[in-house]
C-alpha cells in the first residue's frame, strides 16, 4: 500500500487514501496521483475529459496515448490531407 494525502500547513495530513501498488500497474504511465484512479482501481487514461486535463496540466501528449494503445492512431491522424 502507498499512502496519499494532503499535507496541511499545520502538519496534519488530510484526505488520506491508501492505494495498493498493483493499482498503479493498471495505468500504462504508472501515474502516482490518486485522482487518476477510480474507486474500483481502474485508471482514467481512457476518460477523454481526464485526458484533456492530463495534457494541459501534466504535459502528456496525444502521441503518448496512442503509443500506449489507449486511443487508436486514426483519431489523431484525422487532419485534412495536404493538397499539393
Ligand atoms: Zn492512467
Amino acid at each position: 500500500m502507498t499512502m496519499f494525502g494532503t499535507l496541511q500547513k499545520n502538519g496534519t495530513l488530510t484526505n488520506v487514501r491508501e492505494i495498493p501498488q498493483s493499482t498503479f500497474a493498471n495505468c500504462p504511465f504508472f501515474i502516482m496521483v490518486p485522482e487518476h484512479y477510480r474507486e474500483d482501481g481502474t485508471c482514467k487514461c481512457n476518460d477523454p475529459e481526464h485526458r484533456k486535463m492530463m495534457m494541459k496540466e501534466w504535459g502528456y501528449r496525444k502521441s503518448s496515448f496512442v503509443k500506449a494503445g489507449i486511443i487508436p492512431r486514426e483519431v489523431i491522424s484525422r487532419k485534412p490531407k495536404k493538397i499539393c
